[in-house]
Order: C-alpha cells, then sequence, then structure tokens
C-alpha cells in the first residue's frame, strides 16, 4: 500500500510502498478515509518537534473504516466508520485508567512515534479506535480527532464560564475549532488574532471579533476592543514564543493564558506585570482524551458544533500536495485545515 513517510528530518515526506498491516491481538485495521494535516507534523518533518523511529509514516487526525480485526477485539466489526484517538496508551495503568493516556509512560502517537494515517491503512489498538455517527462526514471526523479535541481540552481546562472573554491567537484548525468551541460557553467576546484576513474574516463569520496582527500590538488592540480590559482567557494555538507572550500579557485579572502552541523555545514572562499583579495563571495543554472526543462527537450530531466545508481543503495522498501544505503551515499561510481525502 501507498504512504507517505518521513524519512529523514528536515527533508521531504516520501511516497513509499509499504505492506499492508497485520492486526495483532486486541488491535484493528482500518482504511483510511480522511487525515488531517496539522501543524505538528511540520515541526515533525523540520525536527523541530521529534519524530521517532524514522522511517515513519506521519498523521494523526484519521478517520477511516474497519479493515481487519485480531484476536479477542469486541467493540468494533469490519466496516464499521471509526475515528482514531491518536494517542495508544497501555491501558493498564493509573494515568491510562483515568482516561490520561497523554500521561502513560509508554504511550505512543500515531503519526509520530507509530505510523499514522498518512497511508492507505493503519494499525491501531482497539482501545483508541472511537465509532464515528454516520451523520458526521468522515473528514469532519478527522478534523476532530486533534484540531477541535485539543481545542475543546484547552477551553475545558481554562474554566470559561458564561460572560468571560476570550482571546484566540492563531486560528488555523486548532484555533477556529477554539472559536467555534469557545461560543458554546455563552462567552461576552470571542477575538480572534492573526495574521491572515482571510482566516480572521472566516472566524468573523462564527462570531469573533478579528484582531489582524503583524503590523500593530494585537494586546493593546485587545484590550481597546474589550473595554480597557484584559480578557478572562487567552488561547495560544500558533507556537511561536511571540505570540505566546502576547497571550499571557493579553489576561486581566485571575485571567488564564493557555499555552497548546508547540514550541522548543524559551517564551519570557515579566513575573510582576505579566503574572503577580493580576493574579493570572499560565496553563499547559497537552492532547486531549477520549471523552472528549465523544463528546464533541455528541455535538456534531446533535447540530450544536459543526466544522463546515468552507474551512476546509482536500487533497489526495500525494507527497506533492501534502509536503506543499506543510511548507504552507511553515510559512504560517494556507486554509484553515487541509485534510488528506482518499
Ligand atoms: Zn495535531
Ligand atoms: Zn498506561
Amino acid at each position: 500500500m501507498k504512504a507517505l513517510q518521513l524519512i529523514q528530518t528536515g527533508r521531504p515526506l516520501e511516497e513509499r510502498e509499504v505492506p499492508v498491516p497485520v492486526p495483532e491481538r486486541g488491535e484493528v485495521v482500518v482504511k483510511v478515509v480522511a487525515a488531517g494535516i496539522c501543524h505538528s507534523d511540520a515541526h515533525y518533518r523540520a525536527g523541530t518537534s521529534p519524530a521517532f523511529p524514522l522511517p515513519i509514516t506521519l498523521g494523526h487526525e484519521v478517520s477511516g473504516v474497519v479493515s481487519d480485526t485480531g484476536d479477542t477485539v469486541t467493540h468494533v466489526r469490519t466496516g464499521d466508520r471509526v475515528c482514531l484517538h491518536y494517542l495508544v496508551g497501555c491501558g493498564r495503568c493509573a494515568s491510562c485508567a483515568a482516561g490520561n493516556d497523554r500521561f502513560c509512560t509508554t504511550v505512543q502517537m500515531i503519526g509520530k512515534h507509530r505510523d499514522g494515517g498518512y497511508a492507505e491503512c493503519i494499525r491501531i489498538p482497539e482501545r483508541s479506535v472511537v465509532p464515528l455517527p454516520e451523520s458526521v462526514p468522515f473528514v469532519q471526523g478527522a478534523v476532530m480527532m486533534c484540531s477541535s479535541s485539543t481545542a475543546l481540552h484547552a477551553i475545558r481546562k481554562s474554566r470559561l464560564r458564561a460572560g468571560e472573554s476570550v482571546a484566540v491567537f492563531g486560528v488555523g484548525g486548532l484555533g477556529m475549532s477554539a472559536v467555534r468551541l469557545a461560543a458554546l460557553f455563552e462567552p461576552s467576546r470571542i477575538f480572534a488574532v492573526d495574521i491572515s484576513p482571510e482566516k480572521l474574516r472566516l472566524a468573523e463569520s462564527a462570531g469573533a471579533v478579528p484582531v489582524l496582527a503583524g503590523q500593530s500590538d494585537p494586546v493593546e488592540r485587545i484590550r481597546e476592543l474589550n473595554g480597557g480590559h484584559g480578557v478572562d482567557v487567552a488561547i495560544e494555538m500558533i507556537g511561536l514564543p511571540e505570540t505566546m507572550q502576547q497571550a499571557v500579557r493579553s489576561v486581566g485579572q485571575f485571567g488564564r493564558a493557555m499555552i497548546a502552541g508547540l514550541t522548543d523555545q524559551p517564551v519570557r514572562i515579566f513575573a510582576y506585570n505579566d503574572l503577580i499583579n493580576k493574579e493570572a495563571e499560565v496553563i499547559g495543554v497537552s492532547d486531549h482524551t477520549i471523552e472528549e472526543i465523544e463528546q464533541l462527537l455528541q455535538w456534531y450530531r446533535e447540530g450544536t458544533f459543526d466544522f463546515p466545508d468552507r474551512l476546509i481543503e482536500t487533497v489526495p495522498l500525494e507527497a506533492g500536495a501534502v509536503n506543499s501544505t506543510l511548507d504552507a503551515l511553515d510559512r504560517f499561510a494556507g486554509t484553515v485545515r487541509t485534510v488528506i481525502k482518499m
């Protein structure tokens, strides 16, 4: 079967012919229908966040149809529509038992530590497979596996309450999900910060107040638009020290700055002005839980949450198209979300 693999960091992904995986005990093989291309994949390709061992098939936003099942698999069958929780935990330790697979000492992420979904098929333990309701399209199912679920995790961890204000830094796949999900919590205002007027227009149509960054200080602009006050919650989805610092600076008294973007660089925080004087909090956001995925799928079924087609571009499973998308992500350009569609 065809797979797009990272052979060497800093080099384009390559198209390779690899054997169709065979499920072991407790595992299933899923024929991939949709696989989202995430900014993290650009980091893995560049080596700023390491994927290993190489070569590896990238892709952690995956939906498809079960094509094969190993022994002892009980909750899915061949032909089932499914989407994949991208973390593979041991299923036995205290972290896994509490639903916090991301802290399992042997946790592996698909498309980072084991082969992911930029391929015709993927092998994964049954435990990480979630049924995809008939009413949720495969492409949207895929986008919910990283973009929307991590955005929901950030919002839940932020303790956002009705009437509070929110600023989302970066309105790509995660940030646009955050804007749409934050709206469900009845905030007073949602500010969307980005350098792309196009993405800001899309965020505005989802109810956000657009704040164009790049030319002037977005933090000043947010304050101005928010009656002279900082916001209650800021969510950083870009992964740059500069925007992380802006997120921290943008919160007001008792504000919570949620850091979800990836960077390997330090962030400067002025303890008195940024934290102490406001009793502000800076909170890390890592991944999400299966419960959050199930919550999203339920909201989608009920019509409460949507990630409309106009936010998504699809490309074929071809190295050229996928590398171009990753190049655009490296430049913080491109569409809100690009998804490989089989
Ligand atoms: Zn991702
Ligand atoms: Zn575990």
